[in-house]
């Protein structure tokens, strides 16, 4: 099976285009520095702050969906 868009993510870059243009996704190297990260929801483009990776997966306050780290996008 290709690896094909779902519903959220076609939803996401229909709502938040420039959050999927400026965003990658987080991943092994992704670290949060002195400032913390943003990071935004892959299902509602809501935005949040980490200050630390040390998690695996994360509620979104908005949305209230357990997004798996891998999963988050950020600048
Ligand atoms: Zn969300």
């Amino acid at each position: 099976m290709a690896d094909e868009p779902t519903k959220a993510e076609i939803a996401l870059a229909q709502v938040a285009p420039r959050i999927s243009d400026l965003c990658g996704k987080v991943n092994r190297w992704t670290r949060a520095g002195n400032q913390g990260r943003e990071l935004y929801c892959p299902e509602c483009a809501a935005e949040t702050h980490v200050y630390h990776f040390a998690w695996s997966v994360m509620k979104c306050g908005k949305c209230k969906e357990y997004i798996e780290k891998y999963r988050w996008l950020t600048p």
